[in-house]
């Protein structure tokens, strides 16, 4: 074998070497059906890293249905179908472009594992109650859409914010709520395991979007007429870390910030 030839076949096994490790990373790559994604960490989002990080045309890559907020915290973010709504402070709901940027969302591709018809009188917290009996164990994420009318529906959204970004405590004491009566709509939104307290929403972080798609929000409340509820069963975690010159590069996410958690929900 000529020196020439053994540098060429030595060439070819490191080619074989390199593209073997990209079909590995393949395994947690966009395209993953059962995998929750996040973009940063609910924590960051508190601590008021609002900057969008994330452009959505990379974001839907890894799903066709989630929800979070946008650049600036302008707004509630819900994807539904493959398509990004952004329910803004004046409680419309805007169609978003692929080159706006996200600080804070989660997408998963959503497929049903199981289907269960809404008792009609339903409220939220019976809804929880009701769904937590149900669901096989708590130490799983589940993507979460119900489907159908609501005689009562109640919302937020988030005005947008200019830097110095207050922490998002702050600004959920100003609030913008909106109220629904008879109306039809989706509730897309996930269920996250209690061991990821600091990174997404631990239980219930659902938001609605109305059936002719004009309105909607982060949940609050609601009371179901004729609804039914699906659920995907999501086995697999990853998260897409802000990069280099970000603010979440200098943000102290030592901190224990629970309290605040519980309270920008409500
Ligand atoms: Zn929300």
């Amino acid at each position: 074998m000529s020196k020439y030839q053994y540098c060429l076949l030595s060439l070819l096994a490191l080619l074989l070497v390199f593209t073997g490790c990209s079909a590995d990373n393949s395994l947690i790559d966009a395209g993953e059906r059962d995998t929750l994604v996040q973009v940063s960490t609910f924590d960051a989002l508190l601590a008021g890293n609002y900057d969008g990080v994330t452009e959505m045309g990379d974001l839907r890559k890894y799903g066709d249905f989630g929800i979070g907020t946008l650049d600036g915290l302008d707004g509630e973010l819900i994807v539904l179908d493959g398509k990004f709504y952004d329910v803004r402070a004046d409680g419309v709901a805007y169609a978003v472009t692929d080159t706006t940027t996200t600080p804070f969302a989660s997408v998963t591709f959503f497929d049903i594992d199981r289907e269960e018809t809404l008792a009609s009188g339903l409220s939220f917290a019976d809804f929880q109650t009701m769904l937590d009996k149900m669901l096989p164990t708590d130490n799983l994420f589940y993507a979460i859409k119900i489907e159908g009318t609501f005689s009562y529906v109640k919302t937020r959204s988030v005005p947008a914010q200019e830097k110095p970004y207050p922490p998002l405590a702050e600004v959920t004491q100003n609030q913008p709520t909106f109220e629904f009566h008879d109306i039809s709509g989706t509730i897309v939104g996930f269920r996250c395991p209690p061991y990821v307290t600091g990174i997404n929403v631990t239980g219930y972080h659902l938001h609605f979007l109305t059936a002719d798609k004009q309105a909607g929000g982060h949940l609050l409340d609601f009371t179901v007429a004729h609804a039914k509820v699906m659920v995907d069963n999501t086995y697999q975690f990853l998260m897409l870390l802000p990069g280099e010159g970000s603010d979440f590069y200098k943000e102290d996410l030592s901190v224990d910030r629970q309290g605040e958690a519980e309270q920008v929900e409500k």
